[in-house]
């Protein structure tokens, strides 16, 4: 069995008691929400805080879904379960992307304790990483974690780990905006922006920052749906997901975004997708085109379930279905 390694745990109630918590700790700190992936990577030594930091009991990260009256934007916090992100009915009428998302992470167990903030800042992924210490010790190690080569591409300078959110990709698309606390103050930071095509660097906030609100747009004629593929119906991570967000204008799309989760260190836009859409009403060649044009920059990396090249064929089979969801969606409501 796997034994978790001796740590401090500490308690915050306040935003700023976590934050000074941070800056005693230093770089050994780390901050935990639900736990359901800061505990296994600690148990594997791939993570090794020597201080913990919960989030439970901090009451400004726990507060109920709504709407900011300035900017319309229906406002989260980070602390709200998986569980709750969607049963949600808000969420399910009108960010059925966003509870969709939620639905199809892991297990209701750890849908009950995983949050919303521990998924948009989660961990990449590697079938050379995500291994007891031993395993890990067996192959000298890989670059993310006590050792120098990537296993995956052994002459490459970077760490090729995978972004396994599912709803990282969904909030992108969204053109959502995180709201950061940090020692410096505030800042909101655009979904797109949060992640980097990193392996071992991939995101954009600081690590004493604390993710405390996520802001999804306003409605005004955009829609939304996600679709994940995985090898069994639960449980497992997305080895691929596509996020398509589209604004329609009568009958036309007005403007589109489509993101890739599970192919890439980072929620990957493909603007050339995105583009095939524009202007058209997605008629099937229309749908083709995009499918083929997220088809093409879509480069799996030989570190997660499945064969590269079948992940990466599905692609387009993945973008087509999100596409003809929200064309048959739209058709029910126009
Ligand atoms: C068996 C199994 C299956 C899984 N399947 C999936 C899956 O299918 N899809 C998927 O997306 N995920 C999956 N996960 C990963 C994970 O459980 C979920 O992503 C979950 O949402 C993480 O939330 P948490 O609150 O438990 O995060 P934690 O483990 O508490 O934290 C994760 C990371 O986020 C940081 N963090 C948490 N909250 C904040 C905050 N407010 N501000 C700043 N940093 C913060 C922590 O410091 C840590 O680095 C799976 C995990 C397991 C063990
Ligand atoms: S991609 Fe390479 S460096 Fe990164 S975790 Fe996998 S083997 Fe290690």
């Amino acid at each position: 069995m796997l034994r978790l390694p001796a740590f401090t745990y500490r308690e915050p109630t306040t935003l700023a008691q976590a934050l000074r918590m941070k800056a005693e700790a230093g770089p050994h700190g780390m901050y935990v929400a639900g736990g359901t992936d800061l505990y296994p990577n600690m148990k594997r030594r791939h993570q090794e805080p020597t201080t913990v930091i919960s989030l439970a009991r901090i009451k400004a990260l726990h507060r109920k879904p709504r709407v900011d009256p300035s900017t319309r934007q229906r406002v989260l916090s980070p602390m709200m379960t998986l569980t709750d992100v969607a049963a949600n009915r808000t969420l399910r009428k009108q960010y059925p992307a966003v509870a969709t998302g939620a639905e199809v992470i892991s297990t209701p167990i750890l849908r009950n304790m995983g949050t919303l903030g521990g998924n948009l800042c989660l961990d990449t992924r590697c079938t050379y990483l995500n291994q007891s210490y031993e395993w890990r010790k067996a192959i000298d190690f890989c670059m993310k974690k006590d050792g120098a080569i990537c296993w995956v591409a052994p002459s490459s300078p970077r760490c090729w780990a995978v972004q396994s959110s599912d709803l990282a990709p969904v909030m992108a698309a969204l053109d959502a905006e995180y709201v950061l606390a940090g020692p410096d103050g505030e800042r909101v930071v655009p979904a797109g922006q949060f992640y980097r095509n990193d392996g071992i660097d991939y995101l954009s906030k600081q690590a004493d920052e604390l993710l405390t609100e996520v802001r999804l747009p306003a409605l005004n004629g955009w829609d939304a749906t996600y679709h994940k593929l995985r090898r069994r119906g639960a449980f497992d991570f997305p080895v691929l997901g596509v996020a398509a967000w589209i604004r329609w204008d009568g009958a036309t799309v007005a403007a589109a975004r489509i993101v890739l989760g599970g192919v890439a260190s980072w929620p990957q836009l493909v603007p050339e997708s995105a583009a095939a859409l524009v202007g058209t009403t997605l008629d099937d060649p229309t749908v083709e085109a995009a499918a083929q044009a997220a088809f093409k920059p879509s480069k799996p990396m030989d570190n997660t379930d499945f064969h590269l090249s079948w992940r990466k064929e599905m692609t387009r089979v993945w973008v087509r279905r999100a596409l003809v969801e929200l064309r048959t969606r739209h058709g029910r409501h126009a």
